[in-house]
């Protein structure tokens, strides 16, 4: 499995919503019924939490 390329890495972060913690990622995609589709991930770039987009 290769490694994400610096502009892979920007995608997983930019224009995406950020979450201070896990459980607040995980309670935007419960509040949007997408929890059983979207994973939280901790973010290289940020730091902050994001949720996966599938
Ligand atoms: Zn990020």
């Amino acid at each position: 499995m290769k490694k994400p390329t610096q502009e892979e890495r920007q995608r997983m972060c930019t224009g995406k919503r950020k979450y201070r913690r896990q459980g607040d990622a995980l309670d935007a995609a419960l509040l949007a019924g997408v929890e059983r589709h979207r994973k939280a991930y901790l973010c290289p770039l940020c730091h902050h939490w994001h949720l996966t987009s599938r």
